[in-house]
């Protein structure tokens, strides 16, 4: 099959191959190449290709329930609900099926919040390069021009500021202002992944202005949250808690789910009729949900996101970590972030003849988001790989 001339909508700029199956951090094509995947899926694969308790998890559920919708009491999203909550000190869930739709509805509750307390055309703060999804509401929150572009008029309520700058937030918060909550990520996927100075710091004076203010702290954790950064959530590297956190990407292991997690200030906002979803929360989602978060509880996943970090940014350091072409290498856990000197999107494309699935974002930002179950031959293989090829292309670039 010509993978070329397809049917399908112009969205993605794909890449040459196709792959067939999976297991753990490796991938197959239909030739039977084996790729290792420092990407799962973008940061999705939570527990690699193929595990066997998704797996079993996924058919023993389809042999019983796949959906009933949510007119009925669904066991398995109250057994989700439950651990979401517990693991995070928040106080209850909405279930819907991707990142974008968590963000909405958490855009939805800043603006019950604002309404409720008369604030004229109530608005979200939103950072530079922020990533939030592709819906009219979450594109306009996102920070990029690039994805906004042609899709005007975007929706209004949003104020935007640099990301890491508190002072720009207490300059609103110090005028005359209608803002009614702040939506920003701990740590910016998409964005390149950017990480605060002092994360915890951070996150802490965005809490204290929320309190003096009135505002609900909302964090996008859809690409930072479900143990990526060796925490259970991003925020949990602070001392705070969040009004509104969003999850979705790793917590279904590939099924998909996202939720909107909510403190009983924000959760006290929703009634029925207010929000929904036909497929949010259908059982098996819920299932696999709760089996990825119990098998990272028990194989102490995040731990070893934190070791399995540390080893491949040490070998990624050993070998290019003194080059005048690395500007820097940033990382939490397995979120893991090269930026170069110059554009290397053709690196991924080397990289995937070389047999390595990487990303790159923000142009010039090698990005790693590897299986939280990656060990630490597979990491070393990673580092290794990526740095030999970003050694070459720096190199064969250098003019
Ligand atoms: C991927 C992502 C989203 C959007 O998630 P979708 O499931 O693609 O809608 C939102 N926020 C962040 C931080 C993301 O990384």
């Amino acid at each position: 099959m010509n993978l070329l001339k397809n049917n399908l909508l112009n969205t993605y700029k794909r890449l040459p191959v196709s792959f067939e199956r999976g297991e753990g951090v490796w991938l197959f094509d239909q030739f039977g190449n084996k790729y290792l995947d420092g990407l799962s899926g973008v940061a999705v694969n939570t527990l690699g290709h193929n595990h066997p308790s998704i797996v079993s998890a996924i058919s023993e559920q389809a042999s019983k329930l796949i959906h009933v919708s949510n007119y009925y009491h669904i066991q398995e999203q109250c057994l989700l609900a439950k651990k979401i909550t517990s693991i995070s000190a928040l106080s209850s869930v909405f279930f819907c099926n991707s990142g974008c739709e968590a963000n909405e509805a958490a855009i939805k509750i800043a603006r019950l919040h604002g309404n409720k307390n008369h604030i004229e055309a109530p608005s979200i703060i939103v950072m530079d390069s922020a990533f939030h999804g592709r819906t009219m509401a979450t594109l306009s929150a996102t920070g990029s021009r690039r994805a906004q572009a042609g899709f005007e008029p975007l929706m209004s309520g949003f104020i935007r500021v640099p990301y890491d700058d508190i002072d720009a937030i207490k300059k609103i918060a110090s005028q005359k202002n209608n803002v009614s909550a702040i939506l920003v990520e701990p740590i910016q996927g998409e964005g390149g992944i950017n990480i605060p100075q002092d994360l915890g710091g951070y996150l802490s004076s965005l809490r204290e202005i929320c309190d003096d203010n009135n505002w609900l702290l909302m964090l996008d954790e859809v690409q930072c949250g479900i143990g990526r950064t060796g925490e259970w959530f991003a925020f949990q590297h602070s001392k705070i808690k969040p009004d509104v956190m969003t999850l979705a990407k790793g917590l279904g292991s590939g099924i998909p789910i996202g939720a909107c997690v909510v403190n009983d200030k924000a959760g006290n906002l929703m009634q029925p009729g207010k929000h929904g979803s036909t497929f949010g929360g259908n059982p098996l989602a819920c299932i696999v949900g709760l089996t990825t978060l119990d098998v990272m509880k028990k194989d102490d996943l995040l731990s070893n996101a934190i070791l399995q970090g540390d080893i491949i940014v040490s070998r990624l350091k050993a070998i290019v970590g003194e080059h005048k072409g690395i500007k820097s290498i940033r990382y939490k856990g397995l979120m893991i972030g090269v930026e170069l000197a110059m554009p290397c999107v053709d690196l991924i494309e080397i990289a995937l003849q070389n047999k390595l699935l990487i990303n790159v974002t923000a142009d010039n930002v090698i990005r790693l988001l590897p299986s939280l179950i990656i060990n630490e031959k597979e990491s070393t293989l990673l580092a290794t790989r990526l740095g030999d090829l970003i050694l070459n292309f720096l190199e064969k670039n250098d003019k």
